[in-house]
């Protein structure tokens, strides 16, 4: 099927962007398309405006600045998979990027579309709230930084305005002690997960969990953060033993769904096992910890 007929522009400038977003009758941002696209072609949706944002070269970067990892709206999956200082210090965004979708979902879809699409089984929102990131909005009235925690609100439904546009998503950059992972089930190469953990572990220069993070994919009506785990870790010293009983916690506060994939129950005891190899993983990339065996 074509999609409905609608209006399309192509600003130049942020600028540009956020007054076609305020001035238009019921627009859309197009970004890599890989979610609006297929939308558009089945009907599902059918704005009056399409305002694509891919001659905005100001919004195509991926770097460290001032204390954060700054992702612009225009970064695709790709260019985290490709990036030096991705593989050099982001445990979890470089196990996540060719975890996504496929190579040509991945060489144009970006991770600012996929979390702003707010898919529960979009990969990057977990990521986020592992790192305790927040989304960058651009509106009439300036800039606007939303937590991550404030950002996701039901499936495909966020904090975000109708006249904002997503500038960039932002992580601290990481402490010399502090290692993160992601882990994903799928049933084959190119799916969404069933289920997935990204986990996030800070270090104290005695060898503590300072800082535990948790998100989870595809086991809630949002990504969701695992906090009675994340508590139960803070403090301690990582073992096999307390990363059990944080895989457990974090079972028990998935609320996963039987579907043709699999009952709810399979999904729990996935999120179990996911969350401790993801904190394994991440324990030993912060350098504290040298793991033999895996669960
Ligand atoms: C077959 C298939 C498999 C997939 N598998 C996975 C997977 O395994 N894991 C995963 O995480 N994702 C997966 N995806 C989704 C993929 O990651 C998309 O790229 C992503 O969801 C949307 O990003 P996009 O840049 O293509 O956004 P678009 O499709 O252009 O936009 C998606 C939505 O976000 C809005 N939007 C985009 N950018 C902005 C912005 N800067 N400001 C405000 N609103 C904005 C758009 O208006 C639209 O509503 C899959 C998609 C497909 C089709």
């Amino acid at each position: 099927m074509k999609a409905a007929p609608f209006e399309h522009h192509e600003p130049s400038t942020t600028d540009e962007a956020v007054s076609l977003l305020e001035s238009l009758e019921r627009p859309t941002i197009l970004a890599g398309g890989q979610s609006l696209v297929p939308m558009l072609r089945f009907r599902l949706a059918r704005p009056e405006t399409v305002i694509d944002i891919n001659g905005i070269d100001a919004l195509d970067y991926l770097r460290e600045e001032a204390g954060f990892l700054r992702i612009g709206a225009l970064a695709r999956h790709a260019d985290v998979a490709d990036a030096d200082v991705i593989a050099e210090s982001y445990g979890s965004f470089a196990d996540t990027a060719p975890l996504v979708a496929d190579p040509q979902i991945r060489n144009r879809g970006t991770v600012v579309g996929s979390i702003t699409q707010a898919d529960p089984k979009g990969d990057w929102g977990s990521v986020l709230l592992a790192h305790e990131g927040a989304v960058v909005a651009q509106g009439p009235d300036g800039e606007r930084v939303i937590p991550a925690d404030e950002f996701f609100l039901l499936p495909y439904d966020t904090t975000l305005e109708e006249s904002e546009l997503v500038t960039e998503v932002r992580v601290p950059t990481p402490d010399a002690r502090e290692g993160s992972a992601y882990h994903k089930l799928k049933r084959k190469t190119g799916d969404y997960a069933m289920a997935g953990v990204a986990t996030r572990l800070v270090f104290d220069e005695d060898g503590r969990i300072e800082t535990a993070g948790i998100g989870m994919t595809a086991v809630d009506i949002t990504n969701a953060r695992a906090r009675d785990a994340e508590d139960r870790l803070e403090g301690e010293r990582p073992s096999s033993a307390l990363f059990e009983e944080a895989g457990e916690l974090a079972a028990e506060e998935s609320n996963p769904e039987s579907d043709e994939h699999g009952d709810a129950s399979y999904k729990e005891r996935m999120i179990d096992v996911l969350t401790q190899r993801a904190l394994g993983d991440a324990a030993e990339r912060a350098g504290v910890v040298k793991r033999t065996v895996s669960p």
